[in-house]
């Protein structure tokens, strides 16, 4: 399965690094992932491409005009050979719904996703609600467009496409597959600057490495993040151990 992206834009040019490095590259030339960034103004009407215009009812700013936004969506989904059916429209906003893991393994279902980045003041309303079939933040926080946002999102999905990763069963490790964080990671040297590699990783002993990073999972989490332990998928063991901690028997 792979996933076509096609990304809307008035930047297009912000896209080039990061789309041709790493696994986004990776899952490109494996054809794996097709990314088409397009740019807003080629779909404007007048010959000053213009894609924003100054608010109704006053105030600072300009706000992205719904006929360019609506014009390239309606080509892309007439374009042939590309699924054009059921196509998540995914509008990238402050107030849309945070972007999880758990968004992303559902996004990540569909060959197709259309992304709408806005700039300014952000996009005239009628995009939201005649246009867009979602809304997604990338965090609590303004960014000044939503180019970042659908690189994270890009980013995010393509490591869980079958066969992107080389390791198959890596996004599963990885933190929040599980609902939990991921335990820590060491290579050589074996002691570095007075700190040494835990024992258990140096023994060989494949199921207490299994156990022990588990654990650290589940430590890391209790400390970092205790909300995520709420809902994770969690063992009588898991709960054994975050007793422990909690009693603080275990370390
Ligand atoms: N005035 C808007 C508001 O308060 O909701 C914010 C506009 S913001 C400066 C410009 C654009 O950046 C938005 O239209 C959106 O596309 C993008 N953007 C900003 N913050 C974002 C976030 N946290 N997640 C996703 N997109 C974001």
């Amino acid at each position: 399965m792979a996933i076509h992206y096609d990304i809307l834009t008035i930047f297009p040019e912000a896209f080039q690094g990061i789309f041709s490095i790493g696994m986004v590259r990776k899952a490109r030339e494996a054809g794996l992932a097709s990314i088409a960034v397009h740019n807003l103004r080629d779909y404007a009407a007048d010959k000053h491409r213009t894609t924003d215009d100054t608010p109704y009812g006053g105030g600072g700013g300009m706000v992205m005009k719904p006929e360019p936004i609506f014009r390239a969506v309606e080509a892309l989904l007439a374009q042939p050979g590309l699924p054009a059916e059921n196509v998540p429209i995914i509008l990238l906003s402050p107030q849309g719904r945070l972007f999880t893991h758990e968004v992303a393994k559902e996004l990540a279902r569909h060959p197709r996703l259309i992304f709408i980045c806005g700039r300014y003041e952000g996009v005239d309303e009628r995009v939201r609600q005649l246009l867009a079939t979602d809304e997604i933040s990338i965090g609590d926080y303004v960014l000044s467009g939503g180019e970042i946002a659908a690189m994270a999102i890009v980013e995010a999905t393509v490591r869980l496409i079958p066969g992107v990763l080389g390791d198959p069963g890596a996004p599963f490790e990885d933190s929040l597959a599980e609902g939990l964080l991921e335990y820590p990671h060491y290579t050589r040297p074996r002691v570095f600057r007075g700190a040494a590699v835990p024992e258990v990783l140096l023994s060989g002993n494949h199921a207490e490495i299994v156990r022990w990073r588990r654990q650290q999972a589940l430590k890391r989490t209790w400390e970092r993040r205790p909300d995520l332990l709420k809902k994770a998928r969690l063992t009588p063991e898991d709960w054994e151990y975050l007793q422990k901690l909690e009693r603080g028997e275990a370390d």
